[in-house]
């Protein structure tokens, strides 16, 4: 009766929007203790909204710097990247760009995608350099002294702040900001009900990872990490024999998603590569149903013993 009651099981799940990829993995699950959620996209919306922009280069209009940052992210998949090319768009279709300002947006050159940390592209023979405030550092491009405030104050309001830099000076920064899922605390909490232990890893800040922390109850949190750093964390728990599941959505998580004992991806606006790299895929990115897949998966292998 095992294959059957297994068959049932990834029926079922499918039936409420999960597809799980093998008994194999339907298995995995049943056993999991740990849960590792990535933020933007997973915990939250993945919708961000600007809320400032600023260039510090005074022959570049504000509207500029965004042309030049929505021009380059183009063809990004990440969350920060649809937000940002959304948001000028959304600008435009309602004429807050100047006329002058208002040029159909060029196709980047060599598009870089520096994943979890930004992207680069060529643009009307300058360089652009999009990410995070320590991938500037690392670039050693100079950020005044005036600028590291600003970024500080929204910072603290838990935003995510990316820097704009042209031909490797910087010109100009953007600030969003994020919604947690509004299921997001609830669906931990039922968590923490079937003792399995959530903790956040995240590439982003550590205010904005605190700040979500706190909304949704995680305890456990790690920021600032590369994929690189997300993938070590999850083989520590492997190598410790804890079994970790790991949720992600984007580009970025397919290496996190594959080293972690189980994997699940969000379907909605995850990207292929994250779908092919996990063990279960939540169609409707429904987040509810990771409880749900848990205890379905234990029910399916306690009706096999
Ligand atoms: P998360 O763990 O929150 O999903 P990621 O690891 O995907 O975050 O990205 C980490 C950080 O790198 C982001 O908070 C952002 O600062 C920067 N970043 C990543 N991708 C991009 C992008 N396409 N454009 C600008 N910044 C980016
Ligand atoms: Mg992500």
């Amino acid at each position: 009766a095992t294959p059957t009651a297994i068959m049932a099981g990834i029926g079922n799940a499918a039936a409420y929007g999960i597809i799980i990829r093998s008994g194999d993995a339907l298995e995995r699950f049943a056993k999991v203790k740990h849960m590792a959620f990535d933020k933007t996209g997973t915990l939250t919306y993945g919708k961000l909204k600007v809320i400032a922009l600023k260039s510090f280069n005074d022959s570049l209009s504000e509207e500029k710097v965004l042309y030049y940052a929505a021009t380059a992210e183009q063809r990004s998949e990440h969350p920060i990247g649809k937000s940002i090319c959304a948001h000028y768009r959304a600008l435009r279709e309602q004429d807050l760009i100047k006329k002058s300002e208002k040029k159909v947006m060029l196709e980047p050159q060599d598009f870089i995608l520096l994943a979890g940390q930004g992207v680069r592209a060529q643009i009307d023979g300058q360089e652009i350099l999009i990410g995070k405030p320590d991938l500037f550092q690392q670039e050693q491009i100079f950020i005044s002294k005036e600028i590291e405030d600003i970024s500080e104050d929204y910072l603290k309001k838990g935003a995510t702040v990316v820097y704009i830099g042209i031909n490797r000076h910087m010109a100009g920064l953007i600030a969003l900001s994020d919604t947690v899922r509004e299921d997001a605390e609830r669906m931990i909490s039922k968590l923490k009900s079937l003792h399995i232990e959530p903790l956040l890893l995240t590439g982003d800040n550590s205010d904005a990872a605190q700040d979500i922390s706190e909304k949704v109850a995680i305890s456990k949190v790690k920021a600032n990490l590369l994929p690189e750093d997300k993938m070590k964390e999850l083989k520590r728990y492997t190598d410790e024999n804890k079994p970790v599941c790991m949720v992600g959505d984007g580009i970025n998580d397919a290496l996190a998603l594959k080293s972690a004992y189980a994997g699940v991806a969000m379907g909605g606006i995850g990207s292929s590569i994250a779908v092919e790299a996990a063990d279960a895929v939540l169609v409707g990115d429904d987040i509810q149903r990771i409880p749900y897949l848990i205890r379905l998966s234990q029910k399916t292998m306690r009706k096999i013993k």
